[in-house]
């Protein structure tokens, strides 16, 4: 691996974890789960579920680790898959 900008090979590989808030699930996850997980909810703890709509938090916070490429050159970095 060389560096893009000066071609150096004096890469180090960094994980480096993101901490991100996901606002909306995914459209997976109402077509295979939601609509029947949210039903039975509904029915099941039909007032602590909407206790939780009310006053629980809507964002999830999720972590994401991925790798990061630093040339130690010039100091460079890059999204390695
Ligand atoms: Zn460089």
């Amino acid at each position: 691996m060389r560096c893009p900008k000066c071609r150096s090979e004096h890469i180090i590989i960094q994980a480096v974890t993101e901490v991100k808030e996901k606002r909306r699930k995914g459209l997976a996850y109402w077509i295979f789960i939601g609509w029947w997980w949210e039903i039975l909810a509904w029915i099941l703890f039909g007032i602590w579920k909407l206790l939780v709509v009310l006053f629980g938090k809507k964002t999830k916070v999720v972590s994401i680790t991925r790798s990061v490429a630093v040339c130690q050159n010039c100091g460079t970095r890059w999204n390695v898959r």
